[in-house]
């Protein structure tokens, strides 16, 4: 199981997401970004960003 703290890279966000794999995260951190912070283009930078910080739970 993998977990990520959308705060660590959005200061403030409390959002934390779980899912099997790191594909799984990312899935759902696109639809976060787009509904609750309004990124719609999920950058290559962006996704690394998010994977440095994904954890193994
Ligand atoms: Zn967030």
């Amino acid at each position: 199981m993998k977990t990520f703290a959308c705060g660590d890279v959005v200061p403030g966000c409390s959002a934390r997401f779980s899912a099997a794999d790191e594909d799984g995260i990312l899935a759902q951190v696109a639809g976060h970004a787009a509904h609750d912070h309004g990124i719609h283009d999920v950058t290559p930078e962006l996704v690394q960003a998010v994977r440095d910080r994904i954890v193994s739970a």
